[in-house]
């Protein structure tokens, strides 16, 4: 899975990472800061800020409409990264669940050189903001990049001292209630942290990209923990004033500190999210003092929901279809569909698992299955005591000789089906439910992988939690040890009379065939995985015959 994918489900960048080469051809200050590889791939020097900025104005005027301007020595922003905070702001606010038609109001904390946050906020949503700035020179580019987009209605830039959050910009406005504020702080407390010094993580690399943040911009006293908690103890006198604040954080390490003033402040709603950018990835938080808002879900929360209603695969390659058809004596014009449904009923059958079939699109078999004992597991150690039976002499139990055959039996049996799942399976392919298939991780240009500032904290790859490595029938999983596989009794001494039920699709695609296993309900999903794995090694057994 790559970073684009987890991207929040709106950003328009997450199946459709920015293509260089088209945007090359269309705008030719662009095209001076692309290379193309050996390969044929366009890149870009991601060193280079001006390869940065040119493409965040490029991004900007294709995807948005919006021209801007940004200095060289102020920080250039990434824009798929700032597309995700605002469709997460969207989601705290409800935006896309309610009436569009109600204004929203807004506030941009250090909105920057770019005024990034709210020209997008303004120009996707029509969100009216209060931007504020310190810095001199990024005030002056962020009211230039207002009034150049004809914004002026919607956005207006204020100047604030350095000691202010929310305090004063807020004393001359008048007194409506803003929905939310959000705030891209400074992340370093000092230059050595700004350099990486002072990172978690020493080994990690420099940056691939270069940071562009002037001094206000990327440094603040005590860094983005104590900058966040400037707006927090703000936000305690402001209270109801905004029903959402909100901050983005570039190190994982100051969400738990700030979620523990928030508790200790007695702060009663506080959500947090993560943001992926090509392989950066940032948290945000955010909290409110009203009790009828309500929480989007962690993005965790969503990814496992995903992963519990993706199907289990089974690809059946040409070659694999062909063993089957000479198998079952079939001409090579039989259709490969009913070839395969035979034989995994027959598989199934020899499972006692249940299956019947259900109607399905054309072209297609589905059949629905409920499996009442987990026989898959032990059938091979069956198979094993039956010729061991054959071979041996009849004697007198013994207890202590039958437990230690039991631990032999096991660990032998553990060993070889470790080895059958690892054998070269040439022409067969599974995905689990997090799609163990590989995608190609150079989908992602390059340029979206880096935020324009360093940061000093190690990225967390949760691709890597999401894939399911089918190889043992019996531990799919760290759930299956919680699965009643050593009985191979129906569970009917727990109330359910199934283990679980789900769907097999069998579908034909160009040259294969596509067997999908749908969860329905059951003990654990994880006795599904290991029924796949079982039909896997079947199949693959097949071409090794
Ligand atoms: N929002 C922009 C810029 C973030 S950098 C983006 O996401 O790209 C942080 C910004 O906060 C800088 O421009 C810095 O000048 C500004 N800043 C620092 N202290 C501030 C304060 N007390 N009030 C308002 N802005 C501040």
């Amino acid at each position: 899975m790559t970073f684009f994918k987890s991207m929040h489900p709106r950003n328009r960048y997450k199946d459709k990472p920015p293509d260089f080469a088209y945007l090359a051809s269309k705008y030719p200050e662009f095209k001076q800061h692309v290379n193309v590889s050996l390969a044929g791939k366009a890149g870009l020097n991601f060193k280079d800020p001006e390869a940065v900025r040119e493409l965040t104005c490029t991004l900007l005027k294709e995807d948005f409409g919006l021209t801007i301007d940004i200095p060289l020595e102020r920080l250039i922003p990434t824009v798929p990264l700032r597309l995700n905070y605002i469709h997460w702001v969207e989601d705290l606010i409800n935006f896309h669940g309610s009436d569009k038609t109600t204004a929203r109001h807004g506030i941009d904390i250090g909105t920057g050189a770019s005024c990034i946050y709210p020209l997008l906020g303004a120009t996707l949503n029509g969100w009216y903001f209060l931007a504020t700035e310190v810095d001199d020179i990024c005030y002056n580019y962020a009211k230039k990049n207002v009034e150049q987009n004809h914004l002026a209605d919607l956005i207006k830039v204020v100047k604030v001292p350095q000691k202010t959050l929310l305090m004063d910009a807020l004393k001359e406005e008048s007194g409506i209630i803003y929905d939310f504020c959000m705030c891209n702080p400074p992340f370093f407390a000092n230059q050595m942290e700004a350099q990486g010094v002072n990172s978690r993580n020493p080994r990690r690399p420099p940056p691939s990209s270069v940071n562009t943040g002037g001094i206000t911009e990327i440094m603040a006293e005590g860094g983005e923990l104590e900058f966040v908690k400037r707006i927090i103890h703000d936000s305690l006198q402001l209270k109801k004033r905004l029903r959402w604040y909100s901050c983005m954080l570039g190190k994982k390490c100051s969400l738990a500190p700030l979620k523990e003033e928030l508790r200790i402040q007695g702060v009663p709603k506080v959500a947090h999210t993560e943001f992926y950018q090509g392989r950066t990835m940032r948290w945000a938080l955010a909290w409110s003092f009203y009790d009828d808002v309500s929480i989007p879900d962690h993005p965790a929360k969503k990814r496992k929901l995903e992963k519990t209603r993706k199907p289990l695969t089974i690809c059946m390659m040409e070659t694999t279809l062909k063993m089957l058809k000479n198998r079952a004596d079939c001409s090579d014009n039989s259709e490969d569909i009913s070839v395969v449904t035979d034989f995994l009923k027959k598989t199934l059958s020899d499972l006692k698992v249940q299956h019947k079939p259900v109607p399905c699109g054309n072209g297609e078999q589905s059949l629905f299955l409920t499996a009442i004992e987990n026989s898959w597991v032990h059938n091979r150690r069956k198979k094993r005591d039956r010729m061991r039976q054959l071979r041996e002499v009849p004697r007198a139990p013994d207890q202590n000789f039958l437990l230690t055959q039991k631990a032999e039996t096991q660990a032998e049996d553990e060993e070889t089906s470790v080895k059958s799942a690892t054998l070269d399976e040439k022409n067969l392919s599974t995905s689990g439910s997090g799609d163990t298939a590989a995608l190609p991780e150079d989908i992602a240009p390059e340029s979206m992988e880096e935020d324009s500032r360093p940061l000093p904290e190690q990225v967390e790859d949760s691709s890597t939690q999401d894939q399911v490595t089918e190889v043992d029938e019996r531990d799919s999983s760290e759930q299956a040890s919680k699965v009643p596989t050593e009985s191979p009794q129906p569970v009917s001494s727990s109330n359910s009379p199934f283990l679980f039920k789900c769907v097999m699709n069998i579908k034909k695609e160009a040259t294969t065939v596509l067997v999908e296993l749908h969860w329905v309900e059951g003990h654990n999903r994880d006795l599904m995985n290991q029924l796949c794995t079982h039909l896997r090694n079947q199949i693959s057994r097949l071409t090794r015959s």
